[in-house]
């Protein structure tokens, strides 16, 4: 592990109502100590956002949206302006997660528009990227997550990019159960970071957090988090559960 804070955030996608999320983040801060050094966000549902948020900042918890939209305000029905999330308290918005492109069709442009529009307000985004199993087997790991990178930044300055959290979760890792192995998720991260430093330099690269998605659990949080390039994880399923995120934040 480098020196810089580590960042584990949950994404809770449509799971938890309000009162749900109300009782997991009061269980959870009861039954965790300080986290120093590292940084534990939150993503539940836009339902929950305002009532969880005023809990989490009793420890210094960090809110997060799972998606946005990228104008101020409009004739979008059923969207929400990075605006409004800021006033409801969240500090990281999740931008382009695998979900959103394959089910919601959202395209490399609508996703650098929205972390545009995340930096706009002062937010930090966290970036989703990561091939499909077939893109793997066809051997174009690097080709897609070098692409989604690229298109994502286009445009920021020096100053956002060294803020930019990269999330690199392979689809087809993703609820699945079966997890990137450490050297697999390592080896991506790596190239991820070394095309970074290409696009900016490489003090932003190595300033950056490169968090690590798709089937994390108790079981292989250590050993992922033992990796050089992997700063944090975003974690879907395993954050559903007290127990088992309380472990995933306490990763040795
Ligand atoms: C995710 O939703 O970003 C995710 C990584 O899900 P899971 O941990 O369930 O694979």
């Amino acid at each position: 592990m480098n020196s810089k804070t580590a960042l584990v955030a949950a994404n809770w996608k449509m799971y938890k109502t309000v009162s749900e999320a109300l009782r997991f983040v009061e269980d959870l801060q009861a039954q965790t100590g300080p986290c120093e050094d590292r940084e534990v966000v939150i993503a539940p549902p836009f339902t929950a956002l305002s009532a969880v948020a005023g809990v989490l900042r009793q420890k210094g918890f960090a809110l997060a949206a799972q998606n946005c939209h990228w104008e101020e305000q409009g004739a979008f029905t059923g969207e929400v302006s990075v605006g409004m999330l800021r006033e409801v308290g969240c500090g990281y918005v999740v931008v382009g997660h695998s979900e959103r492109r394959q089910l919601f069709g959202e395209t490399d442009d609508m996703i650098r528009n929205k972390v545009a529009a995340v930096f706009r307000h002062g937010l930090i985004p966290i970036v989703c990227m990561g091939e499909t199993l077939p893109q793997r087997e066809a051997g174009q790991t690097f080709e897609v997550v070098v692409r989604h990178l690229t298109r994502a930044v286009e445009g920021i300055s020096s100053d956002q990019a060294g803020q930019v959290v990269i999330a690199y979760e392979p689809v087809w890792a993703i609820g699945t159960g079966k997890t990137a192995s450490p050297a697999q998720a390592q080896e991506v991260h790596g190239f991820l970071r070394e095309r970074y430093a290409a696009l900016f330099d490489k003090t932003i690269a190595n300033q950056i957090r490169m968090v690590y998605g798709g089937s994390v659990k108790t079981d292989n949080v250590d050993a992922l988090m033992a990796q050089p390039d992997i700063d944090g994880l975003l974690v879907g399923g395993a954050s559903l559960d007290v127990a088992s995120f309380r472990r995933i934040i306490q990763y040795q």
